[in-house]
């Protein structure tokens, strides 16, 4: 799960990490109200969007920048109005870009130097591992490309924490000195605190910068969290945009289904990871591409099977449907009688190919047959594959 920068700064906040004061706007007046308040004599305002890249984006309707700074409390409520509303575009939302419906505006910090500061899960030391980099404000991927020797890391051992001497040596590597290193140390502390109490698996600040005065402070940041740690954490689930997110994963998440869309045509509805990613597989390699991974578990019930369908027949893309299941645990016929379920709401008028195997088997085919639905039978995965590749090339 992600969450925009302005609640990243009211974690930051919370935690101690220091940060520049600002609040946030839905409209150009709140803009103005929130301008007012901070009594500064210059104001940064930016677009609020769950992707990075925002300064250099371009809106839609031709607005240029997703972060501006300005000295007149007019231009904030202009600029404003120039981004509420309006959709942008920057090279990490996709060329359909995304819609601003908060901005923040904030006391801009007198730039020295911009740093870049990660806090990341390492999966190959499974451990958390600073990145830090003295290259900030700019694209971390292509410093990695052309520098590589400018970035570097510092893992932290999962249970003796982030030590002193790690945070002074972080400070130090980064060009830090005299009192910044401290101030580098604490920030570094706040932040590493914040990240194991909220089950992150990712901050990104960048940049963190020096102020004209020497002052260390974040002045962006992306968030991640570990969805699977959500249970525990309602101050982070009540900072979720559902608007931010694809709305087939939305839905899908509503019933606790393992949903990931992809940019395919052939939907696959599938019980069990390991076979769901078998499926997909086996798709591309009978020529055709998944519209998406779907992993029903071994336990659904009928209105999951149910969900899960309509969220298939509701993505325009899908052209297809491949039901692949192996019942050990799962009873066949639940998923068959959920398919009906489905198919009696949302009209069935692209090629749906089954596969069942294994629990209560000849119950589930029976549903089908006896449905009227036109079901293609399949007796196995490639077969299977086979059979939904041909049905959508000759609907096509
Ligand atoms: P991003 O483009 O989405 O990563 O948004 P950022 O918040 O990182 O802003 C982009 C750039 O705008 C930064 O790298 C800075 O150069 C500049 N910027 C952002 N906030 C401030 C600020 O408070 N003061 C100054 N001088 N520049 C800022
Ligand atoms: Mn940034």
């Amino acid at each position: 799960m992600n969450i925009h920068e302005y609640q990243a700064r009211q974690l930051f906040e919370k935690f101690g990490v220091a940060t520049t004061k600002s609040g946030v706007a839905t409209t150009p007046e709140e803009a103005v109200a929130v301008a007012e308040k901070l009594s500064s004599k210059e104001f940064v305002v930016k677009a609020q969007i769950h992707a990075g890249g925002r300064g250099k984006g371009t809106f839609t309707n031709g607005f240029k920048g997703g972060v501006h700074i300005t000295s007149s409390i007019e231009e904030v409520r202009k600029i404003a109005g120039q981004m509420l509303g309006q959709t942008l575009v920057t090279h990490q939302t996709g060329p359909e870009g995304k819609l601003v419906s908060t901005i923040l505006v904030a006391e801009p910090a007198t730039i020295a130097k911009e740093l870049y500061f990660a806090i990341l899960l390492d999966r190959a030391s499974g451990a958390p591992v600073i990145i830090a980099s003295t290259e900030g404000g700019v694209d971390i991927e292509s410093v990695a490309e052309h520098t590589p020797e400018k970035i570097f890391r510092e893992h932290i051992h999962p249970t003796l924490g982030l030590q002193p001497y790690q945070t002074r040596k972080v400070a130090k590597k980064l060009g830090l000195v005299g009192a910044q290193i401290n101030a580098a140390s604490k920030l570094f502390s706040a932040m590493f605190r914040l990240f194991l109490a909220r089950d992150c698996s990712q901050i990104e600040v960048n940049p963190l910068v020096i102020t004209d005065k020497g002052e260390l402070l974040a002045l962006d940041a992306k968030f991640n969290f570990d969805d699977n740690a959500l249970y525990r954490q309602p101050e982070i689930v009540a900072m979720r945009d559902k608007s931010e997110e694809d709305p087939r994963e939305v839905a899908a998440s509503e019933y606790s289904l393992n949903y990931i869309g992809l940019d395919g045509n052939i939907a696959c509805l599938v019980n069990g990871a390991g076979l769901a990613m078998a499926t997909m597989d086996i798709i591309q390699y009978a020529g055709g591409k998944p519209a998406n991974f779907l992993d029903v578990g071994g336990g659904a019930s009928k209105d999951q099977v149910t969900a899960a369908f309509k969220i298939i027949l509701g993505d325009p893309n899908v052209k297809g449907i491949l039901v692949n299941i192996f019942g050990g645990i799962m009873d066949c016929n639940i998923i068959a009688t959920g398919i009906l379920a489905a198919a009696k709401e949302v009209s069935l008028n692209i090629p749906l190919v089954v596969r069942l195997e294994g629990n209560n088997v000849e119950a589930g085919k029976k549903t089908l047959a006896e449905s009227g639905l036109a079901v293609i039978g399949a007796n196995d995965l490639a077969d299977a594959a086979d059979k939904i590749v041909a049905a959508v090339k000759k609907a096509a």
